[in-house]
Parts: C-alpha cells; sequence; structure tokens
C-alpha cells in the first residue's frame, strides 16, 4: 500500500517537474538566475511540495510523502533565496493541514532538509556525491522524525525501509529528468546558435543576417525609422590568399571582423555574408550618418596593420556599397540590392571607397 501511494507521489513529481523544465526552456533556473525567475521557481517548488503533501499517507498522527524533493531541486539548482520561498510555502501549507506535534517537527525536518541543501550545495564536491548526500541527509532526517512521532514498531519497519527506497528514488530520477532536459536543451540552444553563427569569425552568418534583416526591416517600416545597410567587401582579397596562403588570409578575415564590430554602434548587426563580403545592418540610422560609419570603418581598415600568423604586417582595403531605406529607397525590399549595386559602383570607380545608392546624388570619396 505505502509503495503504491509513494509510487503515485513519483509520478506527479516526475510529470511536473517535465512540465516546469520544459516551461524554462529559455532560461534555466541558476543560482546566477533573475530575481523573478528565482521567485517563480521557489513559489512553483513550494506549491509542488503542497500538491504531493495532498497526496500523503497518514501513519497515526503523522503524514509522509516526498515534499522534500522540490525543495532540495529548487534550493541546488537556485540556491538561497528560491530554497527558503519553497520552504516556507510548506510549512504554510502543513500547518494548513493541522497544527500538532507532528506539524512542528515537520517544520523542524524541513527547515533542516532545505539548509543542509544549501550547505551541501555549496561544498567542493562532484554533483552525484552533492545529490547522494543531501537525499541521504533528508532522509536521515525523516527518519529521526518518524522513530520519535511511531511507536508502533511494525509500521516502522514497513515504513522507514520503503521511504529510504522511495526517497532514493525520487530524488535520483528527479535530478535525472531535470539533468537529461537541461542538457537538451543545452545542446538545441548551442546548434541553433551555432546554425547562426559564422565558423571563422563568429560573426552572424548569411542565415542569420536574412532573418535578422526581414525582421528589422519590418519594424523599420512600422516605426517610421531609417534603416541603412552596408555591403563591404575586401579588395584584391585573392591576391592576400595567393601570396601569403588561405590560412593567413583567414587570420585576415578574423582581424577585419574584430575592426568591424569595435567601429559600429553595439547594437549594429555585423554578418560576414560569405567569402571576403560582410554586412552591417544600421538600426535608425540615416545616410549621412551611415556614411560616416563607413568611412571611419574604410579609414580603420586602410590604416590598419593585419598580423600574420609569420609575425608579417600586410595592409589590406575595403569597398563599402550604402543604402538607406526611407532616403536612397523607400522600399527595405530593395535594400540589398541597392548596397549591392553601390559595392559595385565602388569597386568600378577605384575601390577603397564608399558608394552611396544612386537615389543620392552626392557621395563621398576617397580619403
Ligand atoms: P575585388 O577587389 O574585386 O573584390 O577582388 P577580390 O580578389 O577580393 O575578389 P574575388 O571575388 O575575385 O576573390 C575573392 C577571394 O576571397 C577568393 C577566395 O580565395 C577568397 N575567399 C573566399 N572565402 C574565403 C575564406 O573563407 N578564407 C580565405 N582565406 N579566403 C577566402
Ligand atoms: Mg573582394
Ligand atoms: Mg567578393
Amino acid at each position: 500500500m505505502i509503495l503504491k501511494e509513494l509510487i503515485s507521489n513519483l509520478a506527479l513529481l516526475i510529470a511536473s517537474l517535465f512540465t516546469y523544465t520544459q516551461t524554462t526552456q529559455a532560461a534555466p533556473l541558476s543560482r546566477s538566475s533573475t530575481f523573478r525567475n528565482k521567485m517563480v521557481s521557489g513559489i512553483l517548488a513550494g506549491v509542488l511540495s503542497n500538491v504531493l503533501m495532498q497526496y500523503s499517507m497518514r501513519f497515526d498522527s503523522t503524514i509522509v510523502d516526498l515534499r522534500h524533493i522540490p525543495i532540495i531541486l529548487v534550493a541546488y539548482y537556485g540556491g538561497t533565496f528560491p530554497g527558503i520561498a519553497a520552504m516556507c510555502l510548506v510549512v504554510v501549507g502543513r500547518f494548513l493541514i493541522g497544527f500538532n506535534t507532528s506539524s512542528l517537527l515537520a517544520l523542524l525536518m524541513i527547515t533542516s532538509i532545505t539548509l543542509i541543501t544549501l550547505t551541501i550545495t555549496r561544498l567542493n564536491l562532484t554533483k552525484r556525491i552533492k545529490i547522494l548526500l543531501t537525499l541521504t541527509a533528508s532522509n536521515v532526517i525523516f527518519t529521526g522524525m518518524i522513530v520519535y512521532l511511531l511507536q508502533n514498531k511494525t509500521t516502522l519497519l514497513v515504513l522507514i525501509p520503503s521511504f529510504w527506497i522511495i526517497s532514493y528514488t525520487a530524488g535520483f530520477v528527479s535530478f535525472y529528468v531535470v539533468e537529461f532536459v537541461r542538457r537538451s536543451q543545452n545542446l538545441l540552444n548551442k546548434y541553433k546558435a551555432e546554425a547562426a553563427t559564422d565558423g571563422l569569425t563568429g560573426l552572424n552568418n548569411v542565415r542569420k543576417f536574412d532573418q535578422s534583416f526581414n525582421e528589422i526591416a519590418s519594424q523599420a517600416v512600422h516605426k517610421e525609422e531609417k534603416l541603412s545597410l552596408l555591403y563591404i567587401d575586401i579588395d584584391h582579397f585573392k591576391k592576400v590568399n595567393d601570396t601569403y596562403g588561405h590560412k593567413e588570409g583567414d587570420q585576415v578575415l578574423i582581424e577585419l571582423s574584430r575592426i568591424l564590430k569595435n567601429t559600429v554602434r553595439s547594437f549594429d548587426i555585423v554578418s560576414r555574408n560569405g567569402g571576403e563580403e560582410f554586412t552591417v545592418i544600421l538600426l535608425d540610422c540615416p545616410t549621412d550618418r551611415a556614411n560616416e560609419i563607413s568611412e571611419r570603418i574604410r579609414e580603420k581598415v586602410e590604416n590598419h596593420s593585419f598580423l600574420l600568423t609569420t609575425g608579417q604586417m600586410i595592409h589590406i582595403t575595403v569597398s563599402i556599397g550604402l543604402a538607406c531605406y526611407n532616403e536612397t529607397t523607400s522600399k527595405p525590399k530593395l535594400l540589398i540590392k541597392e548596397a549591392d549595386h553601390a559595392l559595385y559602383d565602388a569597386k568600378q570607380t577605384g575601390r577603397n571607397k564608399v558608394c552611396i545608392a544612386p537615389s543620392h546624388q552626392w557621395a563621398s570619396h576617397r580619403a
């Protein structure tokens, strides 16, 4: 009978944990989580413990269940604040069931389990040992309480080993479920990030560029903001590869990415769209400001000494094509084509220069 009831507790616990970890996929609970995240997790753990209490078994004047597991979990992953929040909810819930010696002892038990978990998680031990110690400590505390409360030896002989087995099983299975879901989520997030990142430079790749561009373009239309786009291409890059080798060429691409990132504003979006071609999406940025930024990039690259792995220093230049939504074009969809044409113009008219898409009469020239 005891096993049957505790197993139904276990099923409820696992189903809840699975749902919880799925819904917090974007920001799994940790010691560095936001206050709000910790608060919500603490409350949910407290609520789950209270639900588990409703499924508890009654032995004489005491009740037995798995209420300690959500508290241990939340204290283990989130630290003091969510642990204490969950603990307080459990204490309140237990007193609502009844106020007697048993509930006072339950208060003592749950407080000690929370404090011991918080202490153990701070120790310099492996995850497995920490989990084993935490569960063992809570089983020992429970046994102490139950021996004090129950005089009936026959019941104790069944209850204690059953509780140890189920508490260990529930504890380890719960940790396993949480760790499993977290690991899968981490991998998924990692793959998502990799699918959007250029492996060589760490910038956005062309897929991410397309996605960001579409989102930002529709926002610019909605907010009636100006949006500029730069197409940047290294001049005579083939020569760099031919002279110094492909590996050194890669080194130049990495260094150029750094320059681009450091020259634009932090919220602008820099991508490597392929080969030696880069783009910068300049948010809320009119043509004249975008032209200043482009000139700054062009000058910085021209004056920079690119260090090769051989220790040699080389110089390169870039050509830049610029187009601006609401100024050079009234259709954001045409920005890419216009910026690309402007880049072509820059290449055709001498390289190492910035060209602005045609509807503007003015254009900056080589410094
Ligand atoms: P232009 O001034 O007209 O742009 O001349 P270019 O030589 O830069 O242009 P072209 O398109 O003829 O050559 C681009 C070169 O970029 C060819 C290719 O070897 C090199 N390249 C493309 N991707 C990579 C890469 O990932 N690493 C390295 N090292 N080189 C690359
Ligand atoms: Mg080139
Ligand atoms: Mg090119």
